[in-house]
């Protein structure tokens, strides 16, 4: 029997999203959580990263189960890109709610899976047993996990704060995380997004006299953006908007799905103040809450679309209230403000969490949180997860004041394998990942080169040079044709096309012949025209020549 563990990394360090971590040990392997990434904007295109599984490739009967932590899209959002790669032959397990939004992300795709809830108690999978710890975060019902092996026992830190007054009651269970550490842990991977803020995190409940505030004296409508999966926040709005006699429409696909999943497993509560999107015109403006899927102002989204006077169901007038209950995410700025700014043109009454700072609470611990986690785990050995590298060096710094020497603290890249036993940790190999791109339905066929067109085609368009051949005799026969889309506007650019065309002409040579070797002439056009067009114009068109038979 192997008397190590292997913790692998598939994603999550370094890039907050995207995790997926795989514990190995004697022949068999356990996943923890599944989910995807979020493209930069240099990915045309692209909708979503998924972590490299490569490595399950051949050890897919070695896959004895898999746990989901919590319910957000970038811990569950890959399952219905990742089980077809890798089967559905073992358990997935995880909580109510989680397992319930992850049944909704599969049954798009209609893709079975063997989910099982976890309760109380410790549960064998294949060599590991995991117990499962109530923990808080910005979305309900999320775990923390304790991975135990004869090799070493492991605390699954992954996403949270500590809530001691959360909306549903539930609060994170302190001494079943004490109980862990006393039996001893060897190693703890802990949440570090937050490790560069002090204070203590702000309760969820918090913001309920915040909303009961901003809602007060509005005339018109109040319409409040959130993120899909925040169940408790969306409670709290709805709570609030009864109690100033409001009726509450929920509009967008994700919230709507979230919305009807957690009410149905008893997540949400609605009083009798609902109505469907499609009554929103039947009411009066004061009587109205709106809360509206488009938080990160996601372009085509339901928030958008309605800052632009583009939404059938939801108009906003300068006599509303608009209330942007989260913050960007890093990357999302520009669109969110650039909601902001259309909803301002408008006129109505806006507030976010720049000007007001108590509209928006993180879902992650700061640093004391983390250090109080820590006292009461006592690992030998630290992996800080969920964050950037500065909040990983950060959290280095935090666990060095708590006497934490720099050798039992591991900053990890994706795909380094640190090997754990009773004695020390260690990097033991390091698996080179991919980037692994979702392109509507193809998984992992976009490459650097496509993107790299797709960037070109974006910021100087195309051009394509059209070669007329003769079926029969392979001859080129007729004119040569330019089209472009985005490069230049055709009427008003007749020399620079003509002279374009001479110079395809010219780099097909004598074009009586018959032409075999398409390839390597497609290659001369496109060098010879990309080049002229750079030297007359100092663009870069992506160029492209079609063969056309006639
Ligand atoms: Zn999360």
């Amino acid at each position: 029997m192997e008397n190590s563990l292997k913790i692998i990394p598939l994603g999550g360090m370094g890039t907050v999203t995207k995790n997926m971590y795989l514990y190995e040990y004697d022949d068999e392997i356990l996943i923890v959580d599944c989910g995807i990434g979020f493209p930069d904007p240099t990915m045309l295109g692209v909708d979503v990263l998924i972590p490299d599984t490569a490595y399950l490739q051949d050890k897919k009967d070695k896959i004895v189960g898999m746990v989901l932590t919590h319910a957000h899209d970038d811990h569950i959002g890959g399952l219905p890109y990742i089980l077809p790669q890798l089967g559905t032959h073992y358990p997935i397990y995880g909580s109510k709610l989680t397992l319930a939004f992850a049944q909704d992300r599969l049954s798009e795709f209609d893709i079975p899976a063997n989910f099982k809830e976890l309760d109380d108690s410790p549960i064998n999978i294949g060599h590991f047993i995991v117990d499962n710890v109530k923990i808080t975060h910005s979305v309900p019902d999320a775990r923390h996990l304790v991975i135990k092996t004869p090799a070493s026992s492991v605390y699954h830190g992954s996403d949270f704060k500590l809530d001691f007054n959360p909306i549903d009651g539930v609060r994170p269970d302190l001494s079943k995380v004490a109980a862990s550490g006393r039996e001893g842990i060897t190693l703890a991977l802990i949440d570090s997004l937050n490790s560069e803020i002090k204070e203590f995190s702000r309760s969820e409940s918090s913001l309920t006299p915040m909303f009961a505030s901003e809602m007060r004296d509005i005339k018109g409508k109040v319409i409040v953006t959130v993120m899909s999966s925040n169940i408790h926040r969306i409670q709290q709005i709805v709570n609030v908007a009864s109690r100033y006699d409001r009726q509450v429409a929920f509009v967008g696909r994700s919230i709507e799905q979230n919305v009807k999943t957690a009410t149905k497993i008893g997540f949400l509560k609605l009083p009798g103040n609902v109505i469907s999107r499609k009554k929103i015109k039947n009411h009066k403006d004061h009587q109205l809450c709106i809360i509206i899927a488009g938080s990160q102002g996601q372009i085509g989204s339901s928030l958008s679309r309605a800052a632009e006077g583009d939404h059938a169901q939801v108009q906003i007038k300068p006599s509303d209230k608009v209330i942007f209950a989260s913050e960007p995410i890093p990357g999302n700025e520009q669109n969110v403000y650039a909601a902001i700014d259309s909803i301002a043109r408008i006129g109505a009454d806006l507030t976010y969490s720049d000007i007001v700072d108590n509209v928006h609470v993180s879902g992650h611990s700061s640093a004391i949180e983390q250090k109080l986690l820590l006292e009461l785990i006592k690992p030998r050995e630290i992996i800080p997860i969920g964050g950037t590298y500065h909040h990983m060096i950060q959290f280095r710094q935090n666990a060095r004041e708590l006497g934490y020497q720099d050798r039992n603290i591991h900053l990890l890249d994706n795909g380094q394998v640190l090997s754990v036993n009773r004695d020390k940790a260690w990097i033991s190999q390091t698996l080179d990942l991919k980037n692994v791109m979702v392109d509507g339905l193809g998984i992992g066929d976009v490459g650097h080169i496509v993107l790299r067109d797709r960037q070109r085609m974006a910021e100087d368009g195309i051009l394509i040079v059209v070669v007329p051949v003769e079926q029969q005799t392979g001859q080129v026969r007729g004119e040569i044709e330019i089209i472009s889309r985005g490069f230049v506007y055709m009427k008003h650019s007749e020399k620079l096309i003509q002279e374009i065309k001479q110079n395809a002409i010219e780099s097909l040579g004598n074009n009586t012949q018959v032409v075999i070797d398409w390839q390597t002439i497609r290659r001369k056009i496109e060098a010879s025209v990309e080049t002229q067009i750079y030297e007359i114009t100092q663009r870069q068109p992506l160029i492209l020549t079609v063969i056309l038979e006639v």
